[in-house]
């Protein structure tokens, strides 16, 4: 059942929430120790959630558009007195004194909080492998990584445990491993849903957004999460776009712009179903072209300085006296630096020293700041794009998913994951992956749609058009 659907028969007193989330709950404890898509699973929380649903149904209170529907979080997202890892060590017993603002919309919204989704170590990484806990399993071949670093929330969405989910996204961490799994996933605009909560990873890139089934279900759940929070600076001053009233709007007149970049370098049989659904767009009455913006081919390189920049800052804080794990020596830096030692996994690691150089005194001008500037003109890039086009179509990732231990001893090879998705973060601009088809190898391939800043209802316009015309799963590339 859809999460419209859900919400619906639970608002009407058709179904209970209760039983809703037995169901959710039975799914996973039947099938999660093959996926591991969860880190942690918050039965009794979420029992006397839905219990409390069930009551003001009966009441006759309002109890929220996703009323009864189950929802996994990755767990790098705040939950008030529940663990919160982020699939760390260096977090280890550690407790977040509040819930993030998306959480607390959640739950005001009716939504029933599952569990913690597994992801790579401070979302750092592109298939989940960078867990402490160890890695996600594809839910449709075990033998492949689901992507990451929302791997967890993206597989269980995709295993039929949860119909909505919360990723994060700093390059690519909700559409990627949306595309490998064949669910939607959706990176806002920046500032659109509050960061107050998330842990910070890379602060002027990060963004929270959607994992569903569905198109309607991601923009269901947006319109929720969305909205301007005084609590996080960086939050835009509007409301929650209306992306729901789009969906049915249609593509007539709609100019699409299939970008060259977003197509080199992927695999043939990627590149073959953005061409098809290009066409099933044209089919739908819009106007598609080629468009090339060429800046994109820097977004890798300015994205491995800054993102590693931010996140050497941003993870200072984990020294071993204000959160998880303290490892004793003999003095307080001794402490520190035995605490991030054994904290911190080789990733994170790698992250930290590539940015704290790329900080450092008489580098800073050759590298962070030369990475800024690239940024800038990938903005006036795509500005140059959207003069001609109303959105850009390509690929969300160059292949289907990979098989696990593929990419962890080359990271270069990992990086390229996310070379379809990191120019609308550095950018700050919204972007969907919608699931259209599979791959030579059966496995589901996703195209993405990029819009301007604030322009996600025309994104969500396209992305239920390309649903509309998807093939049946397993049906060929040709
Ligand atoms: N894979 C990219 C990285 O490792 C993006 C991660 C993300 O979006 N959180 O940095």
């Amino acid at each position: 059942m859809s999460a419209r659907e859900i919400a619906r028969a639970v608002r009407a007193g058709e179904r209970s929430a209760r039983g809703v989330v037995e169901e959710s709950l039975a799914a996973i404890a039947e099938r999660d120790g093959e996926v591991h898509a969860f880190l942690l699973v918050t039965g009794d929380e979420a029992r006397s959630a839905a219990d409390a649903i069930d009551a003001a149904v009966a009441d006759g209170r309002d109890p929220g558009p996703l009323a009864g529907v189950p929802v996994a979080l990755k767990d790098n997202l705040c939950t008030k007195g529940i663990p919160t890892t982020c699939a760390s060590r260096i977090l280890e017993g550690w407790r977040p004194p509040y819930d993030a603002t998306v959480v607390t919309r959640l739950r005001r919204a009716g939504a029933v909080v599952v569990g913690k989704t597994n992801l790579d170590e401070f979302a750092m990484g592109s298939s989940t492998e960078n867990s402490c806990a160890g890695p996600t399993r594809h839910p449709a071949d075990p033998s492949r990584v689901p992507g990451g670093s929302s791997g967890g929330s993206a597989a269980a969405v995709a295993a039929g445990f949860v119909p909505l989910a919360l990723g994060s996204d700093t390059g690519g961490s909700v559409r990627q491993p949306a595309a490998l799994c064949g669910t939607v996933g959706v990176k806002p605009t920046y500032g659109a849903v509050s960061r107050y909560g998330l842990v910070a990873f890379a602060s002027s890139l990060d963004q929270i957004g959607p994992l569903a089934a569905s198109v309607e279900d991601a923009a269901l759940l947006l319109e929720v999460i969305a909205g301007h929070d005084p609590l996080d600076s960086t939050s835009i001053a509007q409301a929650a776009p209306e992306v729901t009233a789009s969906l049915d709007v249609g593509v007539a007149g709609l100019r699409v712009g299939v970008c060259d970049e977003l197509v080199e370098g992927t695999a043939p049989d990627v590149v073959a179903r953005v061409q098809q659904a290009a066409d099933a767009l044209v089919d739908a009455g819009a106007h598609v072209t080629r468009v090339s913006v060429p800046e994109m081919r820097y977004g890798l390189s300015a994205y491995y300085l800054i993102a590693p920049a931010e996140a050497s800052s941003n993870l200072a804080r984990y020294d071993g006296v204000r959160y998880g794990l303290r490892v004793p020596a003999s003095d307080v830096a001794a402490m520190n630096v035995a605490t991030r030692t054994a904290g911190f996994g080789p990733e994170v690691k790698r992250r930290i020293m590539l940015g704290t150089y790329a900080l450092s005194a008489g580098y800073y001008d050759a590298y962070y700041a030369k990475a800024q500037r690239v940024r800038t003109l990938l903005i006036e890039a795509f500005s140059r794009a959207y003069e001609q086009v109303d959105v850009l179509l390509g690929a969300t990732a160059p292949t289907t998913a990979f098989p696990i231990g593929e990419r962890v001893d080359d990271p270069m090879a990992m990086y390229m994951s996310d070379v379809c998705t990191i120019p609308s973060n550095l950018a700050g601009h919204p972007a969907i992956s919608v699931p259209f088809g599979t791959g030579d190898d059966g496995l589901p391939v996703g195209v993405q749609v990029l819009a301007p800043a604030l322009e996600e209802a025309r994104m969500f316009q396209a992305a239920a058009a390309i649903e509309r015309a998807a093939p049946a799963p397993g049906s060929g590339t040709k």
